[in-house]
């Protein structure tokens, strides 16, 4: 695998293997990967002839200065896992690589997505996401990237800003990895205590009760009940909870038979903010 921390570098290297014809696949990450992350990089091998992975912790998409310090780092790890997923190119930058001397956000218009769930809690969250993502995707000019379904939120945004801005790349959603125990994969999960670790499959459990219950059960009454029953875990702090529609991440109103929902959860330990979602039958 050949690493990269300068732009230029990497996109000469990019140019010489596109006049070979080679198509590119991107995974963009914050590092710290785990399994998930991985299985993003195996769906992109199996489509593309070269897989560039980007590691890049970006300062612009955190609204808490706290969590962007304690994000965690651990790029020798993360270089020897990425060589048995068989990724060739690792982009690495820097900050100032990035954003020069200006690190801050172009404002985006995503129809209103931006506004819901994360972007309620989050202030400039998906600006900052957009901006990455958008100045990753000028320096790689990949032909498909891949995210995770984890954060559907922000695969739902940058699909928009793909098709908003007629960006030449294919965008790919990628299912949610977990651990045994239902946890979803997260680089934040390595800083939960052995207390908070044995709580959090919870999480998942809930949402899985949640789906039962959408068959027959109004939404109004599920929220309650999830409300509640976190209630009963003082070490797990509710932040949300909602079921929306796929497409605009809208609260559901009146369920439609022809949309597709979703129930969406983030949830704090002590100082630990984890998300996850579940796809609803309707
Ligand atoms: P991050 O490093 O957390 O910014 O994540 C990089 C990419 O990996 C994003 O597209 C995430 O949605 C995706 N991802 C993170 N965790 C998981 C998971 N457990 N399963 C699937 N994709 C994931």
């Amino acid at each position: 695998m050949e690493i990269f921390n300068k732009k230029q570098d990497l996109k000469d290297c990019l140019s010489s293997l596109k006049a070979k014809e080679k198509s590119i696949g991107f995974v963009p990450t914050m590092g710290a990967l785990h399994e998930g992350h991985l299985s993003l990089i195996k769906k992109a091998k199996q489509k593309n002839d070269i897989v560039v992975v980007s590691i890049f912790v970006n300062p612009t998409q955190f609204d808490n200065n706290e969590d962007l310090k304690k994000y965690p780092k651990t790029l020798k790890n993360d270089i020897k896992l990425l060589e048995s997923a068989s990724c060739d190119l690792l982009f690495s930058p820097s900050v100032e690589e990035i954003y020069e001397e200006n690190i801050s956000s172009e404002n985006f218009d995503f129809d209103g997505l931006e506004h819901q769930m994360e972007g309620k809690f989050r202030e400039g969250h998906f600006n900052g996401v957009g901006t990455v993502v958008k100045t990753l995707f000028e320096i790689i000019e990949p032909k498909r990237a891949y995210f995770g379904q984890k954060d559907f939120q922000q695969l739902q945004i940058i699909k928009k800003m793909v098709n908003k801005n007629r960006l030449p790349v294919k965008i790919k959603g990628c299912p949610i990895f977990r651990e045994k125990d239902g946890l979803a994969m997260s680089s934040r999960n390595i800083r939960l205590t052995k207390e908070q670790r044995d709580l959090a499959p919870f999480i998942y459990e809930t949402l899985k009760k949640v789906r039962e219950k959408f068959g027959s059960e109004n939404a109004n009454i599920i929220n309650e009940w999830v409300e509640n029953q976190f209630k009963k875990q003082p070490l797990l702090d509710l932040e949300y909870f909602t079921i929306a529609e796929e497409k605009t991440l809208e609260t559901i109103e009146n369920r439609e038979s022809k949309k597709k929902y979703r129930a969406f959860i983030a949830v704090y330990a002590d100082k630990i903010r984890l998300i996850d979602n579940i796809r609803l039958k309707n």
